[in-house]
């Protein structure tokens, strides 16, 4: 918001279809952060979720994975936070190595916070999650609309880990037979490989 304010006399003077000058923050571009969604071919197949929240990658790794029907709730269980770049990450982690297996980007886009406390208004995103209840809107090639995370279980210094839900909102994008792909048959959505080809190929540098 406030760097839209800042640029207005910047953008007012300029056509950025006549001039190749930067246009800055556009409108409703700051509230625009990114999503990744990543297969991961370890010890167990899962999903790993993360979303960009501030400088790093926030994290869950989500065995079943998202999922389109608002009735599926997925366990998401948090991982450390990743390097922003990790969203183009896909290649093979060597065995014996942490996380070792396969990686393929599935899914990415943008997201836009849209977390709410009970009077209506808007919550930071960070601070929703640190809360344990955060809703977001997905822009992606595959999934789209809104998702919520929730915190069901605090983790425990004796060793109980904490556990979250992903769960599909119901609205104009829930979609009930679509589910969650096979995660063996899914294609990345960077070089639309599957896991197989991307072990047999190797990480591509692209
Ligand atoms: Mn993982």
């Amino acid at each position: 918001m406030a760097d839209r304010d800042r640029l207005q006399t910047y953008h007012g003077k300029r056509d950025f279809n006549r001039t190749r000058e930067p246009r800055g923050v556009r409108e409703g571009e700051a509230e625009e952060s990114h999503f990744v969604v990543q297969i991961h071919d370890a010890s167990t197949m899962h999903f790993d979720f993360r979303l960009q929240v501030g400088g790093v990658l926030k994290s869950w790794s989500v065995p079943k994975g998202p999922s389109t029907d608002p009735k599926d709730k997925r366990l998401a269980v948090p991982t450390e936070d990743h390097p922003l770049e990790y969203e183009d990450f896909e290649g093979v982690i060597a065995e014996g190595e942490y996380g070792g297996g396969t990686v393929i980007v599935w899914e990415r886009g943008t997201y836009r916070p849209r977390s709410h406390d009970r009077r209506g208004r808007p919550v930071p995103f960070g601070e929703s999650l640190e809360r344990g209840h955060a809703t977001f809107w997905l822009d992606g090639s595959k999934l789209h609309g809104e998702y919520a995370l929730t915190r069901f279980r605090d983790g425990e210094a004796g060793g109980g880990k904490e556990a979250w839900l992903l769960v599909k909102v119901d609205d104009e994008h829930a979609d009930v037979d679509r589910g969650t792909p096979d995660p063996r048959r899914a294609r990345s959505v960077r070089s639309g490989r599957t896991l197989r080809q991307v072990a047999s190929q190797g990480t591509e540098h692209a």
